[in-house]
């Protein structure tokens, strides 16, 4: 990237200690979810908190924060704009959040990680709660020194998807929230509704080693480079994606020897984000432009890969073999007609990773609404694991037994300030208009059932992971598809999917 003007250049000098720092500190993260040993975790948050207050530091260097605010825009050419954008929407949470805050936030959440870790493996929440409860202080705090105009829920949704408010939150779930419940029910009510499948409920094991080899086939049919990345079973805990740099992306797996649709989505949903951050351009390599553009384009990525691809009966007919392969004894009978119907079996469930594509949303406006009122001191945590249950049954017809498969199933209250959830939905809205786009120019079916999946991330590389953090993601959904985004395309998705798959009239 060539930069002319002087004040960016000396802004790019700086910032790449805090990205080199930042990946650094993400190491350390990757290190504690997947290697790190229980008693290592009070050294580890303190080696974390020690990075955070450096970093934040770097942040608050008077003369970077000076040419982050006052460096005038005019004159600069588009990534030069783009830099400094990204740097005053990124300096929003250090210049206004107290350092000791940033840090105590820091420390605060490395322990409640492993804490929450171990109370959901016992599902134990009381364990889990004082952390909560500090985490909630904290995020009410952070959300009042950022600043916000009437919700403090805004101020933290910002710092994932800018601009991005409550109110708007509450437009989307109250246009698909009805709309899924309605088909739901009709699925529910539909002939081949089917509660139970021997194949992933019954006697049948499916060796967490072949299922892990299966998933590196995949990968690599997918284009990921797996010597600038690196996948690691974290079974039983919540996958996750480590962005330490575009040669070095690294994923995590969850296997389950009873089912094994679990793996082969997960991979296929990790290595999605995984591919973004690979294709980004190597020029913008710790730059405020490495990176994906926001977490709501960056799940568009995962979700894409997952569902659109994954769980689509073209590619089902070009995984069905190979899952013969890999396990003989098991599926040597099973057609592709009925993986697909398994992969896409709709049922109000519990557990939102596991969710399906009609119910997935469900889930979210759930979290959403919880988290707002929390961060709005409406809904003490002690109250949490009781309303949890009540609005499953009310959004999805079903009451968790514990909380383990109730309130205690992600990790994200634990790692990072509240706000983080709508994203997963925009997720799924972006990727719906995306792929309609893609669609006019590629064969997506034919491509999906003869494997060649190259060629779908050619696309996706050319049109939205090569230009990093350069757009803002208005910019980028109206440069690729034309228009904004709209819930609609992903509601058409739905409707015409699953419409078909339960021959719902
Ligand atoms: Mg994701």
């Amino acid at each position: 990237m060539k930069v002319k003007n002087r004040k960016v250049k000396n802004l790019l000098e700086k910032y790449r200690q805090i990205s080199l720092l930042g990946k650094t500190e993400a190491v350390l993260g990757w290190d504690l979810r997947v290697n790190l040993p229980k008693k290592g975790v009070e050294g580890r948050a303190a080696q974390i908190a020690h990075l955070t207050k450096i970093i934040t530091e770097k942040w608050l260097d008077p003369e970077f924060k000076k040419l982050v605010e006052d460096t005038k825009l005019s004159g600069l050419k588009p990534e030069e704009k783009a830099i400094l954008r990204n740097l005053r929407h990124a300096g929003k949470f250090y210049f206004k959040v107290p350092k000791e805050i940033i840090v105590e936030f820091s420390e605060t959440t490395t322990r409640a990680t492993v804490v929450w870790d171990e109370a959901r493996k016992k599902d134990k929440f009381s364990e889990f709660l004082p952390h909560l409860k500090k985490l909630i202080k904290l995020n009410q705090i952070i959300a009042g020194h950022i600043g916000y105009r009437d919700n403090p829920y805004d101020a933290l949704l910002d710092l994932y998807e800018p601009d991005l408010t409550a109110i708007e939150c509450k437009k989307i779930f109250g246009k698909l929230q009805p709309e899924l419940t309605k088909i739901l029910k009709k699925i529910m009510k539909s002939k081949n509704y089917s509660e139970k499948s021997y194949l992933v409920e019954g006697e049948l094991d499916y060796p967490k080693d072949a299922q892990e080899q299966l998933c590196f086939f995949v990968l690599r049919r997918m284009g990921y480079d797996l010597e600038a990345g690196r996948m690691d079973d974290i079974s039983p805990s919540h996958p996750f994606t480590s962005e330490l740099g575009r040669f070095d992306v690294r994923i995590t797996n969850r296997y389950n020897v009873k089912d094994f649709r679990e793996g082969l989505m997960v991979a296929m949903h990790e290595a999605g984000h995984g591919l973004y951050e690979q294709g980004v351009k190597e020029e913008y390599s710790a730059t405020p432009l490495e990176g994906g553009v926001s977490l709501g384009i960056h799940e568009s990525q995962s979700r894409f890969w997952e569902n659109q691809v994954g769980r689509s009966f073209e590619f089902m007919k070009f995984i069905t073999p190979i899952f013969q392969a890999f396990f003989p004894g098991q599926l040597s009978e099973v057609g592709a007609e009925t993986l697909f119907s398994l992969f896409n079996q709709v049922r109000p469930s519990f557990i939102r990773t596991e969710a399906d594509e009609v119910t997935y949303n469900l889930h979210i406006a759930l979290r959403f609404e919880l988290e707002e009122k929390m961060v709005n001191g409406k809904i003490k945590a002690t109250d949490l694991p009781e309303i949890w249950r009540v609005k499953m049954k009310r959004y999805l017809g079903v009451t968790p037994k514990t909380d383990r498969e109730g309130v205690l199933q992600d990790v994200h209250w634990s790692t990072a300030p509240m706000g983080y959830f709508p994203t997963y939905t925009l997720g799924n809205l972006y990727a719906a208009q995306f792929t309609r786009e893609m669609q006019k120019e590629l064969n997506l079916e034919d491509l999906a059932e003869r494997g060649e999946l190259g060629t779908i991330l050619s696309w996706l590389r050319a049109n939205i992971h090569q230009h990093g953090g350069l757009y803002r993601s208005d910019e980028l959904i109206k440069k690729v598809t034309g228009k904004p985004l709209n819930p609609q395309h992903f509601l058409d998705y739905i409707n015409k999917k699953y419409s078909k798959i339960y021959n719902l009239k």
